[in-house]
């Protein structure tokens, strides 16, 4: 099983835009780009939301019927670890095993020994065709490498052994993530960590390493965008020299995670993309659920009603609601228009202060950051929030479509 060159993650939380989210993908297909669809859900998503990952494997086989897709679609374990994969065995085929948390921990002498063994190879200058200078490798470097990456190495095997034992060779696409960590990741690590992954033996296919800058929930990238783009692109080359030097493969390629919309980006890494005629593997993850308020907003009655009360609640809950995400929010709680005052809001204002369109003046990234992140309370509605998804489908379909397909596709994948 070879995931494609093109591959993007459409999170859902409530599983109730499926078809919508894949309809963006055929309106790329009809422009001539071909991007293959990853629903991918976390355990925690699915128990802040009561769902399982069966629902999620029947959303997407839905989807898939209803629109007569003939293309790969992937269900992925978001994610995941040791004491989380098994619920996901059986649904998905695709699984980010998620190994940040080991990153630091302190592998034994042995593992150590045997690892620089093998990097000891590259000691010395190494040129990397596409990277401009050259890696100048230390035995120095090479121990201080192993030291932060090769416990979360040997656990990526560990997972990926399981999986094989459970679900056989060849039947599913593994990705390796780095990114819910505080530090990057620089080339020159990425290409021992990828080393490392090698002579474990995991067919990796996807890897999300953190990348330089703020990636806040729901908004725009945070950073330089030039320093963003060199070390994407050194990544670029790093894989494709790697993918021969280890044999790797040959489909290896980056995974751009979080919850952001890092727009400022996507024309940078097209270009990049197109230069290198490399692939990638984009996570739009989350901001579906923004799509979903958007449209009760503009539906009126009990839509606009609902939308209101999600800010409401979230306004006076912020700190429990900011509890799992403090290093990837910054709200300004004095840009944050009261509720009181929201509630006197037309569904469209509600709309277009929530809608991540940087030319509009009434788009407020507070007021976005926070929604993103208070999903538990429409969660806490329960049949309510979910009934309205029915009710206002098609002004809420409408938006998520749009979303995915000109906010996110068209620049990275079509680079307009
Ligand atoms: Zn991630």
């Amino acid at each position: 099983m070879l995931l494609e060159k093109y591959s993007i993650g459409i999170g859902d939380r409530y599983g109730h835009q499926g078809v919508a989210q894949l309809k963006a993908l055929v309106c790329a297909k009809n422009e001539g780009v071909s991007i293959v669809p990853v629903w991918n859900k976390s355990k925690r998503e699915h128990s802040l939301i009561g769902s399982i990952p069966a629902d999620a494997r029947k959303e997407a086989d839905n989807a898939v019927s209803e629109l007569g897709w003939k293309d790969s679609y992937y269900i992925d374990a978001d994610h995941i670890g040791i004491k989380t994969v098994d619920d996901f065995v059986k649904y998905c085929n695709f699984f980010t095993i998620d190994v940040a948390d080991f990153i630091g921990e302190y592998p034994n002498e042995q593992s150590v020994k045997s690892f620089v063994k093998k990097a000891s190879a590259y000691l010395g200058k190494i040129e990397i065709p596409g990277i401009s200078g050259q890696f100048d490798i230390t035995e120095n470097k090479i121990n201080t490498i192993a030291k932060k990456y090769l416990v979360a190495i040997k656990e990526a095997a560990r997972i990926y052994q399981h999986l094989l034992s459970l679900k056989g060779a060849d039947s599913f696409v593994t990705e390796v993530s780095l990114d819910e960590n505080e530090q990057p990741q620089s080339p020159e690590e990425l290409f021992f960590i990828l080393l490392g992954l090698a002579a474990e033996n995991i067919n990796i296919q996807t890897i999300a390493p953190k990348f330089t800058g703020r990636f806040n929930k729901g908004i725009d990238y945070i950073g330089d965008t030039n320093v963003f783009i060199n070390e994407f692109e050194d990544d670029i080359c790093v894989i494709k020299y790697a993918i021969k030097e280890f044999s790797l493969s040959p489909n290896l390629k980056l995974s751009v995670h979080s919850g952001s919309d890092k727009f400022s980006l996507y024309k940078p890494i097209h270009d990049v993309l197109i230069k290198h005629d490399a692939g990638v593997h984009l996570k739009t993850a989350g901001t579906t659920w923004l799509e979903e308020v958007i449209g009760l907003a503009e539906a009126g009655g009990e839509g606009t009603k609902i939308a209101k009360e999600i800010y409401e609640q979230s306004f006076n809950r912020i700190d429990e609601m900011m509890k799992p995400y403090l290093t990837v929010v910054d709200i300004d709680f004095d840009k944050l228009p009261n509720p009181i005052e929201v509630y006197n809001w037309s569904g469209e204002k509600f709309a277009v202060t929530l809608r991540h369109d940087q030319s509009n003046p009434a788009f407020n990234i507070h007021f976005r950051q926070l929604v993103h992140i208070g999903f538990k309370v429409a969660a806490e509605m329960g049949e309510r929030y979910t009934n309205a998804l029915v009710k206002y489908e098609n002004v809420i379909a409408k938006n998520v479509t749009e979303n995915i397909y000109s906010r996110h596709i068209k620049p990275l994948f079509l680079g307009k």
